[in-house]
């Protein structure tokens, strides 16, 4: 009797497990292949309502977010590739709103003089670099970025089918200018060729740069407004830096920066302004009618070089949108840290009212320096509904970091980000290159 029991014991566990197993293959003959998933991770969406995902799962396919699942998920997702983010955080890339990545290898290179003679100083290194001198140094600024999350950045160089070559080795998503040159009668034209290659290129974007401003007329600053418009691109432009930039525009326009954007039309264009520093708050209140305008807030370039920074607390008030840059490495502090600009800015003034150009930083939270720096600097961008939050449809542009919350975000010694995943593809790994 007792080997009867047991064999029928026996016969229970195995038909038990059979069915386990068959049940197993139906649950996982369901499941949808996918690219990756991401999963156990607390989840800053940044989007529209803010929202804060506890043990949440993100799955990638194809470049684009698929899903996003609190813990109540049940995996009806398969993945060759997972990465387990028990005790992270998963939040948008970074966006560096204003760089010159070309020029990464004067980092700290004069941080003794003002901006006219910063600008002297640089220009002399620079008008002897080569393509491969902006090739090497694009690769050098793209690897900082990417090791500090930024997975888009907004540049202005020369050379910046060099940039894209070393954007594309690294897997980041670039915004350059596209080259304009004059023909032979001396009328502006864009590349044609450069454009035409990288139009369709999901990871390439492009910008039109008039820099400097006052090397144009007013009536060619019109062309690059309806060139732009005509290609449905931003106008990214270096504007009121400082009083002597100031003076340059007035001497060669006989224009305040506003008028000049309003005289040239670029204000109607959707437009991003580096630096912003000297606007009045009559005439911020006055861009705040031009929906389409940005800033890009550049804390440290602006004290090195201008010994202040935009008024960003008024802009903000204003409903202006602003994004964080860097500038270059040689006036930024020597770092394309997007998360070192906020810190400097959030920290730097909160008690200075003896100072002029107080702002009162206490009124921006760390949320909202974090949405400056991702969904805002986007928007500023014309990239809003493609990248800068994690909702389902956009693009996979993702960091995963070992920090809990904004404020240590924001004021916290060191964050490490651990993962960087740009349009789906994993680009660091714990804290390791895969490029
Ligand atoms: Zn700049």
């Amino acid at each position: 009797m007792p080997n009867l029991k047991l064999k029928v014991i026996s016969l229970v566990c195995t038909l038990l497990a059979l069915s386990a197993l068959l049940l197993w293959r139906v649950v996982d003959g369901n499941k949808t292949k996918v690219d990756l998933i991401i999963k156990d991770a607390k989840i800053f969406t940044m989007n529209s309502t803010g929202e804060i995902i506890n043990n949440g799962w993100l799955v990638v396919d194809n470049g684009t977010i698929r899903a996003i699942e609190s813990e109540k998920f049940c995996g009806n997702y398969q993945a060759d590739e997972v990465i387990d983010a028990q005790g992270k955080t998963i939040m948008p890339g970074l966006i560096n709103t204003h760089s010159h990545v070309g020029m990464s290898s004067l980092r700290n290179v004069d941080n003794s003089h003002k901006l006219q003679e910063w600008l002297k100083n640089t220009s002399e290194i620079e008008k002897n670099f080569s393509e491969e001198d902006v090739y090497n140094n694009s690769k050098l600024g793209i690897e900082e970025m990417l090791r500090n999350g930024i997975t888009t950045f907004n540049d202005m160089y020369f050379f910046p089918e060099q940039t894209i070559k070393a954007a594309k080795e690294f897997g980041i998503r670039a915004m350059v200018r596209i080259p304009t040159m004059r023909d032979e009668t001396g009328n502006l034209e864009i590349d044609q060729l450069f454009y035409e290659k990288y139009k369709h290129d999901s990871l390439v974007n492009f910008n039109l740069a008039p820099n400097p401003l006052t090397e144009y007329s007013l009536d060619e600053l019109r062309w690059f407004s309806g060139k732009a418009k005509e290609l449905n691109i931003p106008i990214h432009i270096h504007l009121a830096e400082d009083p002597s930039a100031d003076q340059e525009i007035l001497q060669t326009f006989n224009l305040s920066p506003l008028e000049l954007l309003k005289q040239s039309g670029l204000i109607s264009n959707k437009l991003i302004i580096a630096h912003a520093i000297t606007f009045s708050e009559t005439e911020i209140q006055e861009l705040a009618q031009y929906p389409n305008v940005s800033i890009s807030f550049n804390p440290k370039s602006n004290y090195l070089l201008s010994d202040r920074t935009a008024p960003i607390d008024k802009f903000l008030e204003n409903d202006i949108t602003a994004g964080v840059g860097t500038d270059g490495t040689a006036s930024s502090g020597g770092t394309l840290d997007v998360l070192d600009q906020i810190k400097f800015a959030s920290l730097i003034s909160r008690c200075n009212s003896i100072l002029e150009f107080c702002i009162d930083r206490r009124q921006i939270s760390p949320y909202t320096w974090i949405k400056m720096a991702t969904i805002d600097g986007a928007e500023a961008l014309g990239l809003g509904k493609v990248i800068g939050s994690l909702e389902i449809g956009k693009q996979a542009d993702i960091i995963l970091i070992d920090t809990k919350n904004y404020d240590d975000l924001v004021y916290g010694s060191s964050v490490n980000i651990t993962d960087v995943i740009v349009d789906g593809k994993v680009v660091i790994h714990d804290q390791i290159s895969t490029k």
